[in-house]
């Protein structure tokens, strides 16, 4: 075990101003669908510059909720990547619609757009982009292919919040866009999430579908005095608390320095790792703001197999990951669908080589320089 203690791979950052808040709330009149919600939508929506956000229990549930707001059903594809959480394709199928995987870029690991086109037919309906990592999709080629097609573009951006894309602020490159607030991302309301959208139309239906799909809120009829309300369609209980919004709030003002912080420690990971023989890092195209939710590595060296260098890193406590296996290779999907290897070759040959390395906004400049030393002691070659 190394002396100096631990470090994970990702961590919240919560101070006083937070823990405040959540008591402030507490001693309020509303736990739950009050003045919070609203007001943490609408910081979102302006921090994005889009005209409506709608804050649900998750990002899982915020996935879902869109899927149902562009219409997905049975019978629909909606194309996705391979190098992503489960929960963006499993929302796919929530929606009794199957998910299409097509394959990354080698060196962005990001959809592919030339692979999203061969996947289209007349059954597509939607494509899902994935910043992974943090890094935006190439929107104007997805933009484009959307547009040729008739098919509405969804961004899952949880790594994302803070990206942008030829200076656009990720959350206006697509129809509707997903952020997750689970501690490891950039902000958190501890479990909690949001979509954004500049549509009337689908904000509407977004909040429908959050609320059981009853067209009123509970404001609302107070309002109108009155206790009718309607259930028009089949919805969930995906609601927020305004416990977790007040935290949200609170957590958004400090999102520029959790930004900044992120990128400083990216940029030091690449000043020492490039002395480090057989490790890649991902390409970012210049015309990005990459937002490092994630620093991945590609190891590619004789000396160690990534499997061992896992195994001794966490030994020696640091923290890595690997994110992800590709989606198409978990049980439930070759059961389901009949996927398998082959599908993208491009991320399952990736699969064999990334490491995500700990980064998290109160990590340390000299803790980047810890987890090298380890990598390094690892590998053992400088270049
Ligand atoms: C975190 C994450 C999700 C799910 O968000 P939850 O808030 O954990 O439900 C979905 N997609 C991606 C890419 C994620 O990283």
């Amino acid at each position: 075990m190394a002396a100096s203690g631990n470090i994970p791979y990702g961590k919240q950052f919560i101070d006083d101003d937070d823990i405040g808040v959540v008591v402030e709330v507490l001693r309020s009149e509303y736990l739950t669908t009050g003045p919070k919600v609203l007001e943490f939508e609408e910081a979102v929506a302006g921090f994005c510059g889009v005209k409506h956000a709608v804050a649900v229990s998750n990002g899982t549930a915020a996935l879902h909720c869109a899927m149902y707001a562009a219409g997905v059903g049975p019978g629909d594809e909606v194309i996705v990547p391979p190098m992503t959480f489960v929960a963006t394709a499993n929302a796919v199928v929530f929606q009794g619609a199957v998910p299409v995987f097509a394959d990354v870029d080698s060196g962005t690991l990001l959809i592919d757009p030339s692979k999203v086109e061969e996947k289209i037919n007349e059954k597509t309906r939607a494509i899902v982009a994935v910043d992974y990592a943090g890094h935006p999709c190439d929107y104007d080629s997805l933009r484009e292919i959307a547009r040729k097609y008739n098919l509405l573009l969804i961004a899952d951006a949880c790594h994302s919040l803070g990206a942008r894309y030829r200076g656009k602020p990720v959350g206006t490159l697509a129809d509707m866009t997903i952020f997750s607030f689970h501690p490891v991302k950039h902000i958190t309301t501890g479990e909690g999430g949001m979509v954004v959208t500049d549509d009337d139309r689908f904000a509407d239906r977004l909040k429908k579908f959050r609320n059981h799909g009853i067209s009123s809120d509970h404001h609302q009829r107070s309002r109108e005095s009155t206790w009718i309300y309607e259930m028009t369609d089949l919805g969930f209980n995906y609601r927020i608390t305004d416990l977790q919004c007040g935290l949200g709030l609170s957590q958004l003002k400090k999102l520029p320095f959790f930004l900044e912080k992120r990128r400083e420690l990216a940029r030091h990971y690449k000043e020492v790792l490039c002395r480090v023989e057989g490790i890649r890092v991902l390409e970012v195209k210049s015309h990005v703001e990459h937002a490092y939710h994630l620093f991945v590595i590609l190891v590619d060296t004789e000396n160690v197999s990534r499997e061992s260098l896992f195994r001794s890193l966490r030994s020696r406590g640091v923290g890595v990951n690997v994110h992800y296996i590709p989606v198409h290779l978990h049980p439930f999907y070759r059961n389901r669908f009949g996927t398998a290897e082959g599908l993208c070759p491009v991320a399952e040959e990736a699969y064999e080589k990334i490491l995500s390395l700990p980064i998290f906004p109160a990590m340390q400049r000299d803790q980047v320089d810890e987890v090298v030393q380890h990598l390094l002691a690892e590998i053992g070659v400088l270049k």
